[in-house]
């Protein structure tokens, strides 16, 4: 009778496995006729009734039936595997000697970008482009430039002192004074490079900054030829013909000074929020070099005298790509970085 039921489930059992179309359909034909709740431990409980030379023959007969499904399960199984592998390796195939893909490219941060434009402008107008220390002395970043201890000019930039008596340059402009003493005038030059100061970081000031100060000494240089310059400058920066006007400002080392202002490129004078509904946009100071900042650095006024200007590059990176937060430039983050 027990002998006959063995039969019907490894019969049920293997018509079950060769329809099975999957690794969890095998699965659970184990557990049907193979788990500790299966049909064959079933089986096997009601043997305890059998007189013992019968109960001998069927559990034999149930062994052979465990044996021979367990391996058939598993080498069904064996079949899956192999497929599913089959696949993967098809799909994840890598013809390893390809060349690699090698480095992502990368860009030029947008400073350097716009530095790089300026100074080829300039150097195609006859300027040396030079560089000066970061770390500079008391000397060449005031007293050189007409700024002595007690000048309010000192109060307007906070300064990085350093314990030594030095100081990270607030501006671009002691790379002139080093420039004048190493040259004689005739003298075409412009500084690019970065400046510090001691300023509270929020979304329009920085404590580290780009600029690119420039200075032209000749005979007989005058207001006109400075104007020449930056016109040319700003059509070269902004890609089209500019509006300036110079407004009188204050700065020791030139004598006249000016604000020079351009009519607002965003909104071309009508007024907007960029330039605050003026129509104009306050861009560098510039002037003719004071007499006294010649002398100190050895150049006789008397026969000489020459223009000077200074461009704030961050400020014309902000202006020219609409970036309305300063401290992007200095992130180091690649989402805003990748942009340019
Ligand atoms: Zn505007």
């Amino acid at each position: 009778m027990l002998e006959k039921q063995i039969s019907e489930v490894q019969a049920a059992a293997l018509v079950r496995i060769g329809a099975a179309r999957s690794p969890e359909d095998l699965e659970s034909v184990r557990v049907d006729v193979l788990g500790r709740k299966g049909a064959l431990a079933l089986i096997s409980k009601e043997m305890g009734k059998l007189a013992p030379e019968e109960r001998a023959r069927t559990g034999k007969l149930l062994n052979q039936a465990k044996d021979d499904l367990e391996s058939l399960i598993l080498a069904a199984q064996n079949k899956f595997s192999a497929q599913t592998m089959a696949v993967r390796l098809d799909a994840e195939w890598i013809d390893v000697t390809l060349p690699a893909p090698g480095p992502r490219p990368g860009s030029l941060h947008p400073i350097t970008q716009i530095q790089m434009e300026i100074e080829d402008l300039f150097v195609s107008l006859g300027f040396m482009v030079l560089d000066g220390p970061e770390v500079e002395t008391e000397y060449h970043n005031f007293d050189a430039l007409n700024i002595p201890p007690e000048h309010p000019a000192r109060d307007a930039q906070d300064t990085f002192w350093l314990t030594d008596g030095n100081l990270l340059r607030t501006h671009t402009s002691p790379v002139q004074v080093r420039g004048m003493e190493r040259f004689s005038p005739p003298l075409r030059m412009i500084a690019p490079g970065r400046a510090f100061r001691n300023e509270s970081v929020d979304a329009s000031h920085e404590h580290t900054f780009y600029q690119l100060e420039g200075m032209m000494i000749d005979r007989d240089v005058s207001v006109a030829h400075l104007l020449y310059f930056m016109k040319t400058l700003l059509a070269e920066i902004f890609r089209r013909e500019v509006t300036v006007r110079l407004r009188p400002g204050f700065f020791p080392f030139v004598e006249p000074g000016f604000e020079l202002d351009i009519q607002c490129v965003i909104c071309g004078g009508a007024g907007c929020p960029v330039c605050k509904q003026s129509g104009w946009v306050e861009l560098l100071p510039c002037g003719l070099v004071n007499p006294n900042v010649l002398r100190i650095s050895g150049i006789d006024p008397e026969k000489w005298n020459g223009f000077a200007f200074g461009l704030g590059l961050t400020r014309l990176v902000m202006m020219r790509y609409g970036i309305d937060d300063i401290r992007l430039l200095q992130s180091g983050d690649l989402r805003f970085l990748q942009q340019f």
